[in-house]
C-alpha cells in the first residue's frame, strides 16, 4: 500500500527530504503523497520514513491501495533503473498495519 497523509498534517516539511522516492509534494491544504512513487520505502528502509518522522502521525496507509511487497520493490526498481538494489528485496515489516 501506498501511505498517504491524512487530515491531521500540520505541513511541517520534515517527511519531504526523507522520501526515497521524492513522492512528497506541497498540496494546496496539506502535504501529498504520490502513490505512483510511494514505495512505502521498499528498496531502501525497512520502515516507511515519513511516518518515522511524522510529529503527528500523519502519514498511515491507504487501504484504497493493496500493493504486495513485490510491487512495491518492483515499482522502485521502475522509478530508480539507474539502481542496482543489490542484494535482495529490503526486508519491509508490515507492524503498524
Ligand atoms: Fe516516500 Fe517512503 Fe513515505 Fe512512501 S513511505 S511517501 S516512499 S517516505
Amino acid at each position: 500500500m501506498a501511505l498517504l497523509i491524512n487530515a491531521d498534517c500540520t505541513s511541517c516539511h520534515i517527511c519531504v527530504p526523507e522520501c526515497p522516492n521524492e513522492a512528497i509534494s506541497v498540496g494546496p491544504e496539506i502535504y501529498l503523497i504520490d502513490p505512483n512513487l510511494c514505495t512505502e520505502c521498499v528498496g531502501f528502509h525497512n520502515t516507511p520514513q515519513c511516518a518515522a518522522v511524522c510529529p503527528v502521525d500523519s502519514c498511515v496507509t491507504d487501504p484504497e491501495r493493496p500493493e504486495t511487497e513485490a510491487e512495491l520493490f518492483a515499482k522502485a526498481k521502475s522509478i530508480h533503473p539507474e539502481n542496482s538494489f543489490s542484494g535482495d528485496l529490503v526486508s519491509h515489516h508490515r507492524s503498524k498495519k
